[in-house]
Protein backbone atom coordinates (compact mmCIF):
# COMPACT_ATOMS: atom_id res chain seq x y z
CA UNK A 1 0.00 0.00 0.00
CA UNK A 2 1.58 3.20 -0.49
CA UNK A 3 2.86 5.63 2.04
CA UNK A 4 0.37 8.22 0.99
CA UNK A 5 -2.32 5.76 2.50
CA UNK A 6 -1.01 5.98 5.25
CA UNK A 7 -3.24 7.42 8.81
CA UNK A 8 -1.58 7.20 12.01
CA UNK A 9 -3.78 7.40 14.66
CA UNK A 10 -3.22 8.32 18.30
CA UNK A 11 -5.16 6.48 20.62
CA UNK A 12 -7.05 2.86 20.66
CA UNK A 13 -10.28 4.12 23.02
CA UNK A 14 -13.71 4.08 21.34
CA UNK A 15 -12.77 6.99 18.93
CA UNK A 16 -9.60 6.14 17.76
CA UNK A 17 -10.50 2.31 16.82
CA UNK A 18 -13.82 3.28 15.73
CA UNK A 19 -12.08 5.58 13.31
CA UNK A 20 -9.30 3.02 12.16
CA UNK A 21 -12.03 0.26 11.25
CA UNK A 22 -13.75 3.23 8.93
CA UNK A 23 -10.76 4.74 7.44
CA UNK A 24 -9.26 1.11 6.34
CA UNK A 25 -12.83 0.80 5.24
CA UNK A 26 -12.11 3.42 2.42
CA UNK A 27 -9.03 2.16 1.63
CA UNK A 28 -6.49 3.59 3.36
CA UNK A 29 -4.16 2.12 5.36
CA UNK A 30 -4.26 2.78 9.43
CA UNK A 31 -1.70 2.16 12.33
CA UNK A 32 -2.73 2.89 15.82
CA UNK A 33 -0.69 3.70 18.82
CA UNK A 34 -1.87 3.02 21.69
CA UNK A 35 0.33 3.82 24.82
CA UNK A 36 -0.91 1.33 26.94
CA UNK A 37 0.48 -2.08 26.76
CA UNK A 38 -2.90 -4.05 27.80
CA UNK A 39 -6.07 -2.13 26.64
CA UNK A 40 -7.36 -1.46 30.57
CA UNK A 41 -10.69 -3.24 32.21
CA UNK A 42 -10.99 0.14 33.80
CA UNK A 43 -14.28 1.49 32.97
CA UNK A 44 -17.87 2.15 33.73
CA UNK A 45 -20.65 1.04 31.68
CA UNK A 46 -21.60 3.45 28.29
CA UNK A 47 -24.75 4.04 26.58
CA UNK A 48 -24.60 3.62 22.61
CA UNK A 49 -27.94 5.69 21.23
CA UNK A 50 -29.25 4.28 17.70
CA UNK A 51 -27.06 7.25 15.87
CA UNK A 52 -24.06 5.76 17.30
CA UNK A 53 -24.93 1.80 17.15
CA UNK A 54 -25.86 2.36 13.82
CA UNK A 55 -22.49 3.18 12.20
CA UNK A 56 -21.13 0.29 14.81
CA UNK A 57 -23.71 -1.69 12.58
CA UNK A 58 -22.47 -0.58 9.48
CA UNK A 59 -19.28 -1.51 10.15
CA UNK A 60 -19.94 -5.18 10.82
CA UNK A 61 -19.91 -5.22 14.31
CA UNK A 62 -24.01 -5.98 15.19
CA UNK A 63 -22.82 -9.69 16.28
CA UNK A 64 -20.02 -9.28 18.25
CA UNK A 65 -21.40 -6.35 20.27
CA UNK A 66 -25.08 -8.09 20.30
CA UNK A 67 -23.56 -10.77 22.51
CA UNK A 68 -21.89 -8.25 25.16
CA UNK A 69 -24.66 -5.39 25.35
CA UNK A 70 -28.10 -5.23 26.73
CA UNK A 71 -31.50 -3.38 24.95
CA UNK A 72 -32.89 -1.59 27.36
CA UNK A 73 -36.75 -2.11 27.76
CA UNK A 74 -36.96 1.44 28.82
CA UNK A 75 -35.69 4.84 30.91
CA UNK A 76 -37.41 5.41 34.21
CA UNK A 77 -36.60 8.79 35.63
CA UNK A 78 -36.79 8.90 39.44
CA UNK A 79 -37.22 12.31 41.63
CA UNK A 80 -36.05 11.46 44.88
CA UNK A 81 -38.42 14.64 45.89
CA UNK A 82 -41.18 13.77 44.66
CA UNK A 83 -40.73 10.21 45.90
CA UNK A 84 -41.60 8.33 42.69
CA UNK A 85 -41.16 7.24 38.80
CA UNK A 86 -41.74 10.79 36.78
CA UNK A 87 -41.91 9.18 33.34
CA UNK A 88 -41.00 5.90 31.84
CA UNK A 89 -39.08 6.20 28.40
CA UNK A 90 -39.81 2.69 26.35
CA UNK A 91 -37.05 1.64 24.38
CA UNK A 92 -36.84 -1.64 23.34
CA UNK A 93 -37.44 -3.63 20.00
CA UNK A 94 -39.84 -1.20 19.02
CA UNK A 95 -38.00 1.75 19.80
CA UNK A 96 -35.10 0.41 17.80
CA UNK A 97 -37.03 -1.10 14.76
CA UNK A 98 -38.51 2.41 14.66
CA UNK A 99 -34.62 4.21 14.95
CA UNK A 100 -33.27 1.59 12.37
CA UNK A 101 -30.67 0.80 15.08
CA UNK A 102 -30.65 -0.66 19.13
CA UNK A 103 -30.11 1.37 21.80
CA UNK A 104 -27.70 -0.29 23.97
CA UNK A 105 -25.85 -0.34 26.97
CA UNK A 106 -22.71 -2.32 27.59
CA UNK A 107 -19.29 -1.85 29.65
CA UNK A 108 -16.69 -0.26 27.84
CA UNK A 109 -14.40 -2.82 28.01
CA UNK A 110 -16.67 -5.14 26.28
CA UNK A 111 -16.99 -2.43 23.46
CA UNK A 112 -13.09 -1.62 23.53
CA UNK A 113 -12.31 -5.35 23.03
CA UNK A 114 -14.89 -6.03 19.86
CA UNK A 115 -13.40 -3.00 18.19
CA UNK A 116 -10.02 -4.18 18.98
CA UNK A 117 -10.92 -7.74 17.99
CA UNK A 118 -12.22 -6.36 14.47
CA UNK A 119 -8.97 -3.96 14.36
CA UNK A 120 -6.50 -6.67 14.80
CA UNK A 121 -8.32 -9.22 12.20
CA UNK A 122 -7.99 -6.51 9.42
CA UNK A 123 -5.24 -7.03 6.92
CA UNK A 124 -4.69 -3.29 6.57
CA UNK A 125 -4.74 -1.71 10.11
CA UNK A 126 -1.73 -1.99 12.48
CA UNK A 127 -2.39 -2.00 15.88
CA UNK A 128 0.41 -0.54 18.34
CA UNK A 129 0.31 -1.40 21.54
CA UNK A 130 2.87 0.04 24.59
CA UNK A 131 3.82 2.83 21.88
CA UNK A 132 3.05 6.68 22.99
CA UNK A 133 2.57 9.43 20.33
CA UNK A 134 5.44 12.16 21.05
CA UNK A 135 5.97 14.32 18.89
CA UNK A 136 5.06 15.44 14.66
CA UNK A 137 6.56 17.25 12.14
CA UNK A 138 4.86 18.75 8.81
CA UNK A 139 6.94 18.53 5.71
CA UNK A 140 6.24 18.05 1.85
CA UNK A 141 5.16 14.47 2.02
CA UNK A 142 2.83 14.63 4.70
CA UNK A 143 3.99 14.47 8.73
CA UNK A 144 6.65 12.83 10.99
CA UNK A 145 5.31 10.92 13.15
CA UNK A 146 7.41 10.54 16.26
CA UNK A 147 6.72 7.81 18.86
CA UNK A 148 7.72 5.80 21.92
CA UNK A 149 7.88 1.97 22.98
CA UNK A 150 9.70 1.45 25.74
CA UNK A 151 13.37 3.36 25.77
CA UNK A 152 12.99 3.53 22.17
CA UNK A 153 12.46 6.74 19.93
CA UNK A 154 10.98 5.57 16.53
CA UNK A 155 9.42 7.48 13.50
CA UNK A 156 7.79 7.05 10.60
CA UNK A 157 5.56 9.29 7.58
CA UNK A 158 2.19 9.41 7.53
CA UNK A 159 -0.79 11.06 5.59
CA UNK A 160 -2.13 12.88 8.45
CA UNK A 161 -2.50 12.24 12.11
CA UNK A 162 -5.54 12.07 14.15
CA UNK A 163 -5.57 12.79 17.32
CA UNK A 164 -8.12 10.17 19.51
CA UNK A 165 -5.93 10.43 22.61
CA UNK A 166 -8.58 11.02 25.36
CA UNK A 167 -9.10 14.30 27.40
CA UNK A 168 -5.44 14.97 28.28
CA UNK A 169 -4.52 14.60 24.62
CA UNK A 170 -0.97 15.13 24.14
CA UNK A 171 -2.02 16.00 20.03
CA UNK A 172 -4.01 18.89 21.30
CA UNK A 173 -1.41 20.03 23.30
CA UNK A 174 1.05 20.08 20.98
CA UNK A 175 -1.33 22.35 18.45
CA UNK A 176 -3.21 24.20 20.36
CA UNK A 177 -1.66 24.20 24.01
CA UNK A 178 -4.48 26.81 25.11
CA UNK A 179 -6.79 24.46 25.79
CA UNK A 180 -7.26 22.53 28.86
CA UNK A 181 -9.49 20.54 30.36
CA UNK A 182 -11.67 21.84 33.41
CA UNK A 183 -12.86 20.43 36.72
CA UNK A 184 -16.34 20.76 37.42
CA UNK A 185 -16.46 20.45 40.49
CA UNK A 186 -18.31 16.76 40.29
CA UNK A 187 -17.04 13.26 40.69
CA UNK A 188 -18.26 10.19 39.50
CA UNK A 189 -18.04 7.13 41.60
CA UNK A 190 -18.62 3.60 39.31
CA UNK A 191 -20.00 0.12 41.03
CA UNK A 192 -20.60 -3.02 39.56
CA UNK A 193 -22.78 -5.82 40.91
CA UNK A 194 -23.46 -9.11 39.89
CA UNK A 195 -27.12 -9.55 39.46
CA UNK A 196 -27.42 -12.85 41.06
CA UNK A 197 -27.22 -11.03 43.80
CA UNK A 198 -30.18 -8.90 43.59
CA UNK A 199 -34.05 -9.56 44.20
CA UNK A 200 -34.95 -9.50 39.98
CA UNK A 201 -36.93 -6.26 40.08
CA UNK A 202 -33.28 -4.15 40.55
CA UNK A 203 -32.27 -6.47 37.33
CA UNK A 204 -34.75 -5.94 34.68
CA UNK A 205 -32.90 -4.20 31.34
CA UNK A 206 -34.02 -0.70 32.18
CA UNK A 207 -32.28 1.91 32.74
CA UNK A 208 -32.76 3.94 36.01
CA UNK A 209 -32.24 7.37 36.60
CA UNK A 210 -32.68 8.73 40.67
CA UNK A 211 -32.09 12.63 40.66
CA UNK A 212 -31.76 14.01 44.06
CA UNK A 213 -30.40 17.62 45.68
CA UNK A 214 -26.40 18.01 44.52
CA UNK A 215 -26.67 14.19 43.25
CA UNK A 216 -27.50 11.51 40.96
CA UNK A 217 -27.53 7.67 40.64
CA UNK A 218 -27.84 6.00 37.10
CA UNK A 219 -27.97 1.86 37.19
CA UNK A 220 -28.22 0.01 33.77
CA UNK A 221 -27.10 -3.79 33.46
CA UNK A 222 -24.10 -4.89 31.13
CA UNK A 223 -21.89 -7.84 30.13
CA UNK A 224 -25.08 -9.64 28.50
CA UNK A 225 -27.27 -8.94 31.95
CA UNK A 226 -24.65 -10.25 34.62
CA UNK A 227 -23.50 -7.38 36.10
CA UNK A 228 -25.24 -4.08 37.17
CA UNK A 229 -23.65 -0.83 36.49
CA UNK A 230 -23.97 1.83 39.10
CA UNK A 231 -23.14 5.37 38.37
CA UNK A 232 -23.17 8.20 41.45
CA UNK A 233 -22.60 11.67 40.96
CA UNK A 234 -21.83 13.89 43.62
CA UNK A 235 -20.17 17.29 44.06
CA UNK A 236 -16.74 17.55 45.08
CA UNK A 237 -13.01 19.47 45.51
CA UNK A 238 -11.03 15.65 44.50
CA UNK A 239 -9.78 16.54 40.65
CA UNK A 240 -7.28 14.28 39.95
CA UNK A 241 -7.22 12.77 35.98
CA UNK A 242 -7.44 8.99 35.07
CA UNK A 243 -10.63 6.95 35.59
CA UNK A 244 -10.33 4.78 38.53
CA UNK A 245 -9.36 5.92 41.77
CA UNK A 246 -10.67 3.10 44.91
CA UNK A 247 -13.15 5.53 46.96
CA UNK A 248 -14.03 5.23 50.50
CA UNK A 249 -17.58 3.85 50.36
CA UNK A 250 -18.69 6.25 53.51
CA UNK A 251 -18.59 8.99 51.74
CA UNK A 252 -20.97 7.97 49.10
CA UNK A 253 -23.24 6.22 51.69
CA UNK A 254 -23.18 9.68 53.09
CA UNK A 255 -24.36 11.44 50.26
CA UNK A 256 -27.21 9.35 49.37
CA UNK A 257 -28.16 8.89 52.91
CA UNK A 258 -30.97 11.04 53.42
CA UNK A 259 -34.54 9.95 53.98
CA UNK A 260 -35.59 11.41 50.82
CA UNK A 261 -33.69 8.98 48.83
CA UNK A 262 -35.76 5.97 47.49
CA UNK A 263 -34.65 2.50 49.41
CA UNK A 264 -33.68 0.98 46.41
CA UNK A 265 -31.49 3.95 45.45
CA UNK A 266 -29.76 3.62 49.24
CA UNK A 267 -30.15 -0.44 48.75
CA UNK A 268 -27.83 -0.15 45.36
CA UNK A 269 -25.56 1.99 47.06
CA UNK A 270 -25.03 0.00 50.12
CA UNK A 271 -24.55 -3.37 48.18
CA UNK A 272 -21.06 -1.86 46.31
CA UNK A 273 -17.84 -2.63 48.33
CA UNK A 274 -15.67 -1.38 45.43
CA UNK A 275 -16.55 1.59 44.86
CA UNK A 276 -13.65 3.45 41.56
CA UNK A 277 -14.04 7.04 41.37
CA UNK A 278 -13.40 9.79 38.62
CA UNK A 279 -12.93 13.65 38.34
CA UNK A 280 -15.24 14.91 35.89
CA UNK A 281 -13.23 17.10 33.59
CA UNK A 282 -14.78 18.18 30.24
CA UNK A 283 -13.76 20.97 27.77
CA UNK A 284 -15.05 24.30 26.36
CA UNK A 285 -17.12 24.29 23.69
CA UNK A 286 -16.18 25.39 20.07
CA UNK A 287 -12.48 23.70 20.55
CA UNK A 288 -10.11 23.99 17.41
CA UNK A 289 -10.51 20.56 14.89
CA UNK A 290 -7.81 19.89 13.32
CA UNK A 291 -4.56 22.18 11.62
CA UNK A 292 -3.09 21.11 8.92
CA UNK A 293 -2.54 17.33 7.98
CA UNK A 294 -3.67 16.66 11.51
CA UNK A 295 -7.13 16.51 13.05
CA UNK A 296 -8.82 15.78 16.55
CA UNK A 297 -11.29 12.93 17.26
CA UNK A 298 -13.46 12.43 19.99
CA UNK A 299 -12.82 13.49 23.31
CA UNK A 300 -9.40 14.95 22.59
CA UNK A 301 -11.57 18.09 20.72
CA UNK A 302 -14.74 17.70 22.84
CA UNK A 303 -14.51 16.37 26.35
CA UNK A 304 -17.68 16.20 28.12
CA UNK A 305 -19.85 15.78 30.72
CA UNK A 306 -21.45 12.15 30.66
CA UNK A 307 -24.75 13.41 31.94
CA UNK A 308 -25.92 13.26 27.52
CA UNK A 309 -25.03 9.81 27.43
CA UNK A 310 -23.18 10.85 24.47
CA UNK A 311 -19.31 10.67 25.01
CA UNK A 312 -18.73 7.38 23.16
CA UNK A 313 -21.32 8.13 20.86
CA UNK A 314 -19.95 11.80 19.17
CA UNK A 315 -17.20 10.05 19.26
CA UNK A 316 -18.29 7.74 16.79
CA UNK A 317 -19.77 9.80 14.85
CA UNK A 318 -16.33 11.89 14.44
CA UNK A 319 -14.64 8.67 13.29
CA UNK A 320 -17.55 7.74 10.42
CA UNK A 321 -17.70 11.43 9.25
CA UNK A 322 -13.71 12.01 9.45
CA UNK A 323 -13.45 8.52 6.90
CA UNK A 324 -16.25 9.54 4.89
CA UNK A 325 -14.31 12.93 3.98
CA UNK A 326 -11.25 11.80 3.95
CA UNK A 327 -12.12 8.92 1.31
CA UNK A 328 -14.05 11.33 -0.69
CA UNK A 329 -11.44 12.62 -3.20
CA UNK A 330 -7.67 11.26 -3.92
CA UNK A 331 -5.71 13.36 -1.57
CA UNK A 332 -2.31 14.49 -1.94
CA UNK A 333 0.05 14.97 1.03
CA UNK A 334 -0.97 18.83 2.23
CA UNK A 335 -3.16 20.97 1.23
CA UNK A 336 -5.40 18.54 -0.18
CA UNK A 337 -5.59 16.44 3.11
CA UNK A 338 -5.62 19.89 5.06
CA UNK A 339 -8.97 21.22 3.32
CA UNK A 340 -10.47 17.55 4.05
CA UNK A 341 -9.67 17.47 7.45
CA UNK A 342 -10.68 20.98 7.82
CA UNK A 343 -14.42 19.72 6.24
CA UNK A 344 -14.50 17.28 8.75
CA UNK A 345 -14.42 19.73 11.20
CA UNK A 346 -16.76 21.78 10.14
CA UNK A 347 -19.45 19.25 9.49
CA UNK A 348 -18.89 18.65 13.27
CA UNK A 349 -18.61 21.54 14.64
CA UNK A 350 -22.38 22.83 15.59
CA UNK A 351 -23.69 19.46 16.16
CA UNK A 352 -21.00 18.51 19.32
CA UNK A 353 -21.38 22.11 20.29
CA UNK A 354 -25.16 21.47 20.59
CA UNK A 355 -24.30 17.90 22.52
CA UNK A 356 -21.84 19.42 24.92
CA UNK A 357 -24.17 22.23 26.28
CA UNK A 358 -27.02 19.60 26.61
CA UNK A 359 -25.08 17.49 28.84
CA UNK A 360 -24.14 21.02 31.27
CA UNK A 361 -27.85 21.25 31.04
CA UNK A 362 -28.76 17.86 32.21
CA UNK A 363 -26.27 17.93 34.86
CA UNK A 364 -27.60 21.29 36.05
CA UNK A 365 -31.12 20.01 35.99
CA UNK A 366 -30.47 16.26 37.90
CA UNK A 367 -29.28 18.10 41.05
CA UNK A 368 -32.07 21.13 41.05
CA UNK A 369 -33.43 21.22 44.93
CA UNK A 370 -36.48 22.84 46.33
CA UNK A 371 -39.12 24.88 44.31
CA UNK A 372 -36.56 24.59 41.57
CA UNK A 373 -36.51 20.62 41.13
CA UNK A 374 -40.36 20.66 41.95
CA UNK A 375 -40.67 22.59 38.75
CA UNK A 376 -38.56 20.46 37.00
CA UNK A 377 -40.65 17.32 38.37
CA UNK A 378 -43.37 19.25 37.16
CA UNK A 379 -42.82 19.34 33.71
CA UNK A 380 -41.48 16.12 33.05
CA UNK A 381 -44.60 14.88 34.19
CA UNK A 382 -47.16 17.16 32.59
CA UNK A 383 -44.56 16.29 28.86
CA UNK A 384 -45.19 12.65 29.51
CA UNK A 385 -42.67 10.10 27.97
CA UNK A 386 -43.70 10.62 24.18
CA UNK A 387 -42.85 14.09 24.22
CA UNK A 388 -39.38 13.74 26.48
CA UNK A 389 -38.72 11.24 23.79
CA UNK A 390 -39.35 13.25 20.90
CA UNK A 391 -36.56 15.93 22.59
CA UNK A 392 -34.15 13.39 21.73
CA UNK A 393 -35.01 12.66 18.48
CA UNK A 394 -32.39 15.12 16.78
CA UNK A 395 -29.32 13.11 18.62
CA UNK A 396 -31.03 9.39 17.81
CA UNK A 397 -32.02 9.93 14.03
CA UNK A 398 -28.26 10.82 13.17
CA UNK A 399 -27.36 9.54 9.98
CA UNK A 400 -24.08 9.88 7.44
C1 LIG B 1 -9.40 3.67 30.87
C2 LIG B 1 -10.60 4.52 30.52
C3 LIG B 1 -11.80 4.35 31.21
C4 LIG B 1 -12.92 5.13 30.90
N1 LIG B 1 -14.06 4.95 31.61
C5 LIG B 1 -15.15 5.69 31.32
C6 LIG B 1 -16.37 5.51 32.03
O1 LIG B 1 -16.44 4.68 32.91
N2 LIG B 1 -17.45 6.28 31.72
C7 LIG B 1 -17.36 7.24 30.74
O2 LIG B 1 -18.36 7.94 30.50
N3 LIG B 1 -16.24 7.42 30.05
C8 LIG B 1 -15.14 6.67 30.31
N4 LIG B 1 -13.99 6.87 29.61
C9 LIG B 1 -14.02 7.89 28.53
C10 LIG B 1 -14.79 7.39 27.33
O3 LIG B 1 -14.22 6.21 26.85
C11 LIG B 1 -14.74 8.51 26.32
O4 LIG B 1 -15.42 9.62 26.84
C12 LIG B 1 -15.44 8.18 24.98
O5 LIG B 1 -15.53 6.82 24.75
C13 LIG B 1 -14.68 8.85 23.84
O6 LIG B 1 -13.51 8.10 23.62
P1 LIG B 1 -12.18 8.60 22.98
O7 LIG B 1 -11.75 7.50 22.05
O8 LIG B 1 -12.27 9.95 22.46
O9 LIG B 1 -11.17 8.67 24.23
P2 LIG B 1 -10.71 7.56 25.26
O10 LIG B 1 -11.70 6.46 25.35
O11 LIG B 1 -10.30 8.28 26.49
O12 LIG B 1 -9.40 6.92 24.58
C14 LIG B 1 -8.17 7.60 24.45
C15 LIG B 1 -7.06 6.58 24.26
O13 LIG B 1 -5.85 7.27 23.93
C16 LIG B 1 -4.77 6.67 24.62
N5 LIG B 1 -3.69 7.67 24.70
C17 LIG B 1 -3.63 8.77 25.47
N6 LIG B 1 -2.50 9.46 25.21
C18 LIG B 1 -1.84 8.78 24.24
C19 LIG B 1 -0.61 9.01 23.53
N7 LIG B 1 0.17 10.08 23.75
N8 LIG B 1 -0.23 8.10 22.59
C20 LIG B 1 -1.00 7.01 22.32
N9 LIG B 1 -2.16 6.74 22.98
C21 LIG B 1 -2.59 7.63 23.91
C22 LIG B 1 -5.38 6.30 25.95
O14 LIG B 1 -4.62 5.31 26.62
C23 LIG B 1 -6.76 5.78 25.51
O15 LIG B 1 -6.73 4.40 25.20
C24 LIG B 1 -12.84 6.12 29.88
C25 LIG B 1 -11.64 6.29 29.18
C26 LIG B 1 -10.52 5.51 29.48
C27 LIG B 1 -9.22 5.72 28.69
Amino acid sequence: MALTRTIFIAGAGIGGLTAALSLARKGFRVVVLERVQRLEEAGAGLQLSPNASRVLIDLGLKERLGRRAVTPEAVTIVSARAGGELVRLPLGEAASARAGAPYWVMHRADLQAALADAVREHPDIELKLGCQFEDLAPHAKGLTIVYRSGNERRQDIALALIGADGIWSTVRNHLFPETQPQFSGRIAWRGTLDARQLPREYTAPRVQLWMGPKAHLVVYPISAGKQINLVAVVPGTWNRPGWSAPGNPNELKEAFGGARWAGAARMLIGAVDDWRKWALFSLAEGCKWHEGSVALLGDAVHGMLPFAGQGAGMAIEDAAVLAKVLGETPLEPGAQVAAALQRYGRARRARVTHVQQLARRQGRIYHMSGAMALARDLTIRALGPERVLARQAWIYDWRL
